[in-house]
């Protein structure tokens, strides 16, 4: 996790499905408040595109572009990628696997009563939605959120049943996995924003899917034309209206400063003003807050390197979060670190090309330089397989096999290993090449009983031919070289 010290700001997080250019809902209902938040919080902020499949499955031709579309309103929004990460959710597939491993742990009907599970199967009656993928969204979601460890999750009042199943997971995932005896996923706190009410221009919730929106992006013109052409609170001139109760009254709530609210507030309620003065009002107040916005929208449009780093840059950023998570998942859960297996390889060949240590040089006789030998090969693969040193020559392995060791070096015939049968289970060639490396030859309980029993004292030959060692006993030749660096009869 981030380490305070370094990082004093708490993390949020939160996502945005790719449905296309944003709309005044999606800016009111959730992206003004992050670019109030990240002054403040250390903001992890993405595309859901992979969220965008559970309903849309069969229709992703413009995935790719609408989710280029939502990180430049982002951008045009003010979400500034030098103080938050930007970033699309696919690009980041440790979502993915912990998605995965919430899945083997979460039950069945935690899913299916999530309440948009069953409202928006009934919503799209024409669509499909008997998935997988859609009844475990709220899954995803969980994985999106726990993997960056945040302190809290920014959402509007409605949404915080799914911020409650987060939770849920985590406590689930804690009770069976623990690193160290702690629990490694904690349970975010919903961080409620302001979620003010704004109808769609036909008085229905703003939609993209019903025609009712004023995009972020839209030009003056056109925001004009479709306040202008808005449904209002009063059929008639001479009728009462509610400000509240009609969309051009909700901008002027949202958009209008006091003294203007004021105004239409009670030349509404009191019918002493028109509609079409409301609206002219409305109009003048939203473009206003829009013109920056879509300024910043049309510079960054023709600035395709400013997109692309803020979505390489976020997407690295959110990887490191995401994998300093995961690697604390992956070991909680007892899955196989890749990394242990490469660390494996790499001492079980730094032991099978052992540089002979200088000292041999200076040994004056055949015997210390055989100790020599043999020590320094103790010494490295004693760190990977313990062995106990029992009399020269013999080693004592965990399970209590006793390893006989014998050194050689190189002549132009090979190496001869001189010896006399001894009651042993596993025979270690030490064989030194001309360079002053040692090959280890690990010759396990089988091999000796098939073939190293049939030879005499001291005519052992091991020789390379073609590259391949070759171990000559008696009149068998037989190949030995799956078992240099082969350490496993040591245990
Ligand atoms: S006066 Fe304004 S707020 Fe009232 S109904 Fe007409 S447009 Fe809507």
């Amino acid at each position: 996790m981030t380490n305070p010290q370094e990082n004093p700001r708490p993390r949020a997080l939160s996502g945005m499905r790719p449905t296309g250019k944003l709309h005044l809902g999606n800016y009111v209902g959730a992206l003004q408040s992050w670019v109030r938040l990240q002054d403040s919080y250390d903001c992890f902020f993405f595309v859901a595109d992979w969220h965008a499949l559970t309903t849309d499955y069969d229709n992703t031709a413009r995935l790719a572009d609408n989710s280029l579309e939502v990180v430049l309103d982002f951008l045009a929004a003010g979400l500034d990628p030098e103080k938050c990460a930007i970033f699309v959710q696919s690009h980041v597939k440790q979502h993915a696997e912990l998605h995965l491993l919430f899945s083997m742990i979460t039950p069945l009907g935690w899913l299916e009563r999530v309440p948009t599970y069953k409202e928006q199967q009934q919503e799209m009656p024409n669509k499909d939605l008997h998935m997988y993928g859609f009844l475990g969204y709220p899954l995803l979601q969980a994985a999106d959120i726990l993997i960056y460890r945040p302190g809290f999750v920014p959402v509007g009042a409605d949404q915080d049943v799914h911020v409650e199943l987060t939770r849920e997971v985590a406590r689930r995932f804690n009770q069976f996995y623990k690193l160290e005896g702690k629990p490694i996923l904690p349970e975010p706190q919903t961080l409620l924003t302001p979620t003010p009410k704004l109808l769609g221009t036909d008085k229905r919730k703003m939609s993209k899917s019903y025609g009712n929106s004023i995009l972020l992006g839209d030009e003056a013109a056109v925001v004009e034309q479709k306040i202008k052409g808005s449904v209002t609170d009063r059929p008639k001139l001479t009728d009462r209206g509610n400000p509240s109760q009609c969309p051009v009254g909700n901008l002027h709530q949202i958009f209008s400063d006091h003294e203007r609210l004021a105004y239409i507030t009670q030349g509404c309620t009191q019918a002493s003003i028109t509609c079409v003065e409301c609206k002219a009002l409305a109009v003048e107040s939203v473009n206003a807050h829009l013109a920056p916005i879509r300024e910043r929208r049309r510079e960054l449009a023709q600035n395709p390197a400013r997109l692309r780093e803020t979505i390489l840059h976020g997407a690295q950023k959110a990887t490191v979060a995401a994998e300093e998570t995961m690697a604390a998942v992956r070991e909680a859960v007892g899955l196989l670190r890749l990394g242990a297996v490469e660390e494996l390889t790499e001492k079980e060949e730094s032991t099978a090309t052992l540089r002979v240590p200088e000292a041999v040089k200076a040994a004056r006789t055949e015997e210390e330089k055989w100790d020599i030998r043999v020590a320094a090969w103790w010494e490295q693969v004693n760190k990977v397989h313990p062995l106990r040193k029992d009399r020269r020559g013999i080693f004592i392995t965990r399970k209590g096999r006793k390893v006989g060791v014998h050194a050689a070096e190189e002549k132009r015939d090979g190496w001869n290993f001189e010896f006399e049968n001894r009651p042993v289970n596993v025979i270690v060639l030490l064989a030194e090449d001309k360079d002053g490396y040692l090959h280890p030859y690990v010759l396990p309980p089988k091999f000796l009983q098939e073939h190293w029993k049939f030879g005499g004292v001291g005519d052992r030959w091991v020789r390379k031919i073609n590259g391949v060692a070759i171990l000559a006993v008696g009149t068998e030749n037989v190949s030995i070289q799956e078992y240099e660096g082969n350490y496993s009869p040591l245990q």
